[in-house]
């Protein structure tokens, strides 16, 4: 069937930028195409071009670990990404497009008794907020993970908590859905178009400035994530937001040995296995300010000895590949979808390590308040205010960072 590669269909249309457009969105990575995507299902704006300098999916979209999840604690986490796994459950539907979204159950291992009752707390606020969570002692994580080291003297497993409708997706996959969605409603999808500069009068925005030329718009949508910072000071806007390098892995095709996601939190370290049979892991951030797109050894290093006191079985394994994704990094690790300063200028960002499972949630509010110039219900607590003012700060970088 691949033989020549010959008749077929392209997946979206390459079309030539247009001198205007009603929207311009920054990004084609997830949550670029989502914003463009639900634009013009729920709000009927069409007349849309996403730059992308690179392609679509180059980007983080198409470089993370694929966790998807609805299990923060804080008000204003808790009903966004609650909000967003409900999306991801119909996503195949909406798009009409495999992403191979499998909900196989996430668990997070706990090691202490005070990390047993932080669990247990945030398994109360997940059930709260209607999400599932199940908490594991020792014997019921043995249960699901029998390959795990029980014998770690250093970090002994005392049990987990299990949400069951966590999972993975396949992340290029769900580019691509948005991509095609978005694109047979109309949206033009511009890819090797970097944007260099915007174009601001009055404090009103007035379009963008391109290797392909100037566009003009005059709502547009900053939305790129690990170079959000350069591309808001092209605006003249300052944002709270450090970029940082994550690396992952992935070993050689194994029989399905590992049905879950499993993260462990103490050790910076998580796993899951691809469809395709390979290991998927990794760790925490490389710790260093940087616009590189890879990593470095001593983190490599760390993640392989976390993951081996873990998993010893591990070992075995061959690491085929690893890669490293910039990750824009708020002071409180949660996210922001706002105005700027500039009128008619948005921002979605922000998504630290965590914004594959945001995609469908992130793409719908920003829709709403690029559309109506108002947040929607379930992001207003994630303005740039409460990194001016202190109030209404959302700490929950522990559930981003090495929980992905
Ligand atoms: P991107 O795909 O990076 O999109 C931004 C786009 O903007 C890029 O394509 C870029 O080329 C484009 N761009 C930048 N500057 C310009 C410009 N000047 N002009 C035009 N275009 C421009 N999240 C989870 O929820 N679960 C996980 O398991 C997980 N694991 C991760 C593991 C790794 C190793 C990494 C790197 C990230 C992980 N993440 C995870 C985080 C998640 O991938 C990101 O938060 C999310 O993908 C960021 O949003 P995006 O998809 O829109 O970004």
């Amino acid at each position: 069937g691949l033989t020549g590669n010959k008749g077929w269909r392209p997946v979206w249309r390459d079309p030539e930028p247009k001198s205007d457009y009603d929207v311009i969105i920054i990004g084609g990575g997830g949550h670029g195409l989502a914003t463009a995507y639900y634009l013009a299902k729920n709000h009927g704006i069409t007349n849309i071009a996403v730059l992308e300098r690179g392609y679509i999916g180059g980007g983080n979209v198409g470089r993370n670990t694929t966790i998807v999840r609805a299990n923060y604690f804080l008000p204003g986490n808790s009903e966004f990404y609650s909000h967003s796994l409900k999306l991801w459950e119909n996503m195949e539907q909406e798009l009409n497009f495999n992403t191979m979204h499998s909900a196989r159950g996430l668990i997070n291992l706990f090691h202490t008794d005070g990390q047993r009752d932080a669990f247990a707390r945030r398994g109360n606020m997940m059930c709260n907020q209607g999400d599932d969570a199940i908490l594991l002692d020792r014997d019921g994580v043995r249960k699901h993970l029998p390959y795990l080291d029980f014998d770690n003297h250093r970090f002994p497993v005392y049990g987990g908590l299990y949400h069951p409708r966590g999972g993975t997706a396949r992340h290029d996959a769900v580019a691509w859905g948005y991509a095609h969605a978005a694109d047979r409603l109309g949206v033009d999808l511009i890819q090797q178009c970097e944007v260099t500069g915007i174009d601001v009068r009055d404090g009103k925005v007035q379009g963008v400035e391109t290797t392909r030329g100037a566009i003009r718009a005059n709502r547009v949508g900053i939305v790129v994530a690990g170079r959000s910072s350069q591309v808001a000071a092209m605006a003249g806007v300052d944002v709270p937001i450090e970029s940082h390098i994550l690396q992952a892995f992935v070993t050689e095709g194994l029989k399905p040995t590992v049905d879950h996601v499993v993260s462990f939190g103490m050790g910076h370290f998580y796993l899951s296995q691809s469809d395709k049979g390979g290991l998927v892991f990794g760790g925490d951030l490389d710790f260093y300010a940087s616009y590189a797109q890879r990593g470095n050894l001593p983190m490599m290093e760390h993640v392989m000895e976390a993951g081996m006191s873990l998993v010893p079985a591990l070992g075995k394994a061959k690491v085929l590949r690893s890669w490293g994704g910039i990750m824009d990094m708020t002071p409180d690790g949660s996210f922001i979808i706002d105005r700027t300063k500039v009128d008619g200028l948005y921002m979605d960002c922000g998504w630290c390590y965590g914004g594959f499972k945001a995609v469908p949630a992130s793409g719908w509010c920003m829709a709403h308040l690029m559309a109506e110039d108002a947040p929607h219900e379930v992001a207003k607590k994630h303005t740039f205010d409460r990194f001016r003012t202190g109030h209404g700060l959302m700490d929950e970088e522990g559930t981003g960072s090495q929980h992905n």
